[in-house]
């Protein structure tokens, strides 16, 4: 909130306003909202939080629209398997201010969206980590393995699970199933 116009004279709280934006992203036109505050009196914009805010909108709409991993996914895939930024950095051969760079918000290029979903499928993470065993200290290293591992049982259970119903019980359509359910 500012309590001031830092361009001009007035003194009072400015108003927040919030106006329709439309940013192009590699060429694409996407409509977003601009959040700003205004001065009634010299009319000057300040930005609410970081001036990236509206872009970064129009950035996790894009990369909605054409699939691309969202920053916050990669963080919290990384995150779950325990790997700092370095290590991960490491398996994927980056330099560590590239996964920096999209963690943060940047728009990664195809390539990199596509190698980094490639990795964050669990047997891929899996073989990537006994194929270059060089990148992670072997206590790390163990111990995705084994988490990986336990992965792939609970996977491979499922899938038999679901073969097995699927063979035996073909039946019983999804329809039918709801309707002898108990109201
Ligand atoms: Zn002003």
């Amino acid at each position: 909130m500012l309590e001031y116009c830092l361009n001009c004279n007035y003194e009072k709280a400015l108003e927040l306003k919030i106006e329709p934006v439309t940013i192009t992203v590699r060429g694409e036109a996407i409509e977003t909202i601009d959040e700003f505050y205004q001065c009634p009196v010299c009319e000057e914009k300040f930005t609410t939080n970081l001036e990236y805010d509206s872009l970064e909108k129009a950035y996790r709409e894009y990369r909605s629209r054409h699939n691309l991993v969202q920053p916050n996914e990669i963080r919290d895939w990384r995150e779950h398997y325990g790997l700092t930024r370095t290590e991960f950095s490491r398996l994927l051969e980056w330099e560590e201010a590239t996964l920096n760079r999209i963690e943060q918000g940047a728009l990664q290029e195809v390539p990199e969206d596509q190698w980094l979903k490639f990795i964050m499928v669990p047997q891929n993470l899996l073989y990537l980590i006994i194929s270059k065993p060089e990148t992670l200290s072997a206590e790390k290293r163990e111990q995705l393995i084994s988490q990986l591992s336990a992965n792939r049982i609970v996977v491979e259970t499922l899938q038999r699970f679901y073969n097995i119903l699927r063979e035996n019980f073909s039946e019983f359509s999804k329809p039918r199933i709801s309707r002898t359910k108990q109201a």
